[in-house]
Parts: structure tokens; C-alpha cells; sequence
């Protein structure tokens, strides 16, 4: 049993009895629900098993008087939300004066409770989206912020695309629809703060209004939890969204879609969808951000000579490449407006670089051609200067 246990399990919700019940009322509901969940009467039921742990955990604390109270201190001393984040560096367990190692003492297993551990700690209970923080439930809440990722063939990036995408996220449970009760059975109005969600307290002439404790603000509270979601409401489910990806995304781009998040609760808005692109390479044409790129192969005579030689295209019939003359084996040339589209409906450049390709096998006349040129250009060393350059800097 860790801190980080005691701060964010429920154990009063979990044996179902109210913050004030009675050592009697537990032991009452204890017996009962670790009747129901014990592992010898659902045999092979994984649920029912880490329920029966969830109860037994439960128990064990809340069934000794000091354990109870030390757990309960703990509770609302970081439910009251009257700390702070430990700034970096910060020395390790001790926290505004207060010890957390003596709080929970060794008996807790928390030792060694460094500010990295203290600061994940709080930064799960009070940082964004956790959601199970007192005060935050009455209140409409922005869904979350869902990621997820999508592969692309090559000519849908670059065109924009409409894509299904599933998306895994937390929602109502599909048994309880969302109440926490168990089927058959319906949450009672919470008798402390009698369906409010609110508790006020008087303090002289002030008066402090915060969420009710018993029932976390929710206005009820639920005697027989639902055995799908163990009474918190809430379950993992999936769901098949149409998501336009834009013309021109690119491989390992992230794209934000406003709104296709998690939906808001209580009429909040809905969080935004962050979509991974990969695209699938394509056999013949690259990528350079909004420009295509492709390799062509071209012959000697080509490059030395110049020619007008047909270069493909993504879209549409290929295009002539005017070459000139002494064009040199990996120059690149760029063919104006065939690139990929961009947002203000411009586009990007073809990119062609030449390949200048040496024959694999000669004819006779092509050989007997061959050496004429290489006659008729002897006395050409092509390596004189690099030779002249290495002498001279060695
Ligand atoms: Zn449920
Ligand atoms: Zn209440």
C-alpha cells in the first residue's frame, strides 16, 4: 500500500459505506461484498478478483482505528488542494513544514518519498484532465485532448483525404450507463449534502461552500457499485469517427482537429483530436515539403549532348525537361507549380534530378562509336587537376 494509494483510492467508496460510518457498518458491508467478490464463488473471473483485492484493501485500512485516521488525514489535507507544487530541486519528503515519511510512516512503505515521487504525485491529483480531484465535478468540463495516429497512401496526403479513424477513450459505462450502480439497483440522493453536490460550513461570519465529500460533489451516492466499473461510472469504450485530413500533410506530421476529442461533460466543449501522420512511400516520386521530388535516368549523350526528355508526373500526363548540354550526372532541375498543394492554394515544384546511366553491355557499332570518342578526346585527363591539387597541398 503506497501514498500515492491512499490519496487516490476511495476506500469508504469502494466497501460502499459513507465517511462516517461506524467500525460496525464496515465490517457489516465488508462481510458482504467480500462474500460476493470472494475468488472461490467466481471462479476464473478476473474483475470479480481485483474487486475482491480493491475490498480487502479497503478493509484492511479503515478497519484499524489508526489507520483509518491517518488515512483520512491524508485525505483532506491533499483534497483541500492547500499545497503546493514543490518547486525543482526541492528537498526531498518534507513539503511546507509537514513530513509526508512521518504521516505515513514506515509502516505505509513510503521510505523514501523524493520530490520527483511527491511531484508526480500532485501532479496527478491536481494537474489537467485527472479529473478526480474534489471541486472539479460540479463544474462543465472541457473533454480531453485524444491522440491518435493514421497511415496515408502517398497521392492521399498529398490530395487530402477523409479517413475513419477508431478512438479509445474513457466514457459512461455501458452497463450502468454511466450511474455506478449496479443493474436492478439506482444511486440514492447523497444524505450529506441531500443532492447538492455541496457542503457549506460556517466559520463566523464567513460561510465556505465545497463539494460534498461523500459523494465528490456528484449528489449521490451509490450503495451497490456496478460490478463493470466498480461504482465509479466510468469505462474504457471505443468509437469510429470521420476525420478530413488536409491536402498536403506529411510523414510524421500531427495534425489538430478542434472539437473531435472527448466529448465535454456537463456542457463543456469537447477536447481536440491530435492525428500522427504516416505516409507510405511512393516507388517513384519523393517528398520534399511541398515539393516532389524524382530521380531520371539519362543517357551519355543525353547529358553531354542536351535533349528534351519526359519526366513523370504525380498527376496527369508526364512533362518535357528541356536538358542542355554538358548537363552534369546528379544536377537537378525544377518543373514550376508540380508539387504538392499547399493551404493557400498554391503549389509546390517537381523536382527532377538526372541519373546519368553508363551502358551495361555494348553492341558492335555502339563499341566501334565508343572508341572513336574516346579518340577523338585523347589527351583529356578528367584527373589532372586532382592530381596537381593533392601534389601540391601534401
Ligand atoms: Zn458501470
Ligand atoms: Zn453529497
Amino acid at each position: 500500500m503506497s501514498t500515492k494509494d491512499y490519496l487516490e483510492k476511495d476506500y469508504y467508496k469502494v466497501l460502499g459505506v459513507s465517511k462516517t460510518a461506524t467500525a460496525d457498518e464496515i465490517k457489516k458491508s465488508y462481510r458482504k461484498l467480500a462474500r460476493k467478490y470472494h475468488p472461490d464463488a467466481n471462479k476464473g473471473d478476473a474483475k470479480a478478483e481485483e474487486r475482491f483485492k480493491e475490498i480487502s484493501e479497503a478493509y484492511n485500512t479503515l478497519s484499524d482505528e489508526n489507520r483509518r485516521k491517518e488515512y483520512d488525514d491524508a485525505r483532506s489535507l491533499f483534497g483541500s488542494g492547500g499545497f503546493r507544487r514543490p518547486g525543482p530541486g526541492g528537498a526531498g519528503g518534507g513539503f511546507g513544514g509537514f513530513d509526508l515519511g512521518d504521516l505515513f510512516g514506515g509502516g505505509a512503505g513510503t521510505g523514501t518519498a523524493g520530490s520527483g515521487r511527491l511531484g508526480d504525485l500532485l501532479g496527478g491529483m491536481f494537474g489537467g484532465g485527472g479529473g478526480t480531484a474534489r471541486g472539479t465535478q460540479t463544474r462543465p468540463r472541457r473533454g480531453a485532448d485524444v491522440e491518435t495516429e493514421t497511415t496515408l497512401g502517398f497521392g492521399d496526403a498529398i490530395d487530402g483525404v477523409t479517413v475513419s479513424l477508431r478512438l479509445t477513450g474513457e466514457g459512461a459505462c455501458p452497463v450502468c450507463h454511466g450511474t455506478g450502480a449496479k443493474s436492478g439497483t439506482v444511486p440514492r440522493v447523497c444524505p450529506t449534502c441531500q443532492g447538492t453536490g455541496q457542503t457549506s460550513q460556517n466559520l463566523g461570519s464567513f460561510a465556505f461552500s465545497e463539494p460534498c465529500k461523500d459523494c465528490r460533489g456528484r449528489g449521490l451516492v451509490v450503495d451497490d457499485p456496478c460490478p463493470e466499473c466498480a461504482g465509479s461510472g466510468r469505462a474504457m469504450s471505443s468509437r469510429t469517427i470521420q476525420a478530413r485530413i488536409p491536402a498536403g500533410v506529411a510523414d510524421g506530421q500531427r495534425i489538430k482537429l478542434k472539437g473531435k476529442g472527448a466529448p465535454g461533460e456537463r456542457g463543456g466543449p469537447a477536447g481536440d483530436l491530435y492525428v500522427k501522420i504516416h505516409v507510405t512511400p511512393h516507388p517513384v516520386f519523393g517528398r520534399s515539403g511541398h515539393n516532389l521530388t524524382v530521380t531520371v535516368p539519362v543517357t551519355f549523350p543525353e547529358a553531354a549532348l542536351g535533349a528534351e526528355v519526359k519526366v513523370p508526373a504525380l498527376r496527369g500526363a508526364p512533362v518535357s525537361v528541356r536538358i542542355p548540354a554538358g548537363t552534369p550526372n546528379g544536377r537537378t532541375f525544377r518543373v514550376r507549380g508540380r508539387g504538392v498543394r499547399r493551404s493557400d492554394g498554391t503549389n509546390g515544384d517537381l523536382l527532377v534530378t538526372v541519373a546519368v546511366q553508363v551502358p551495361q553491355k555494348l553492341t558492335g557499332p555502339a563499341r566501334e562509336a565508343l572508341y572513336s570518342f574516346r579518340d577523338a578526346t585523347a589527351g583529356e585527363d578528367p584527373r589532372e587537376e586532382l592530381l596537381r591539387q593533392a601534389k601540391q597541398t601534401g
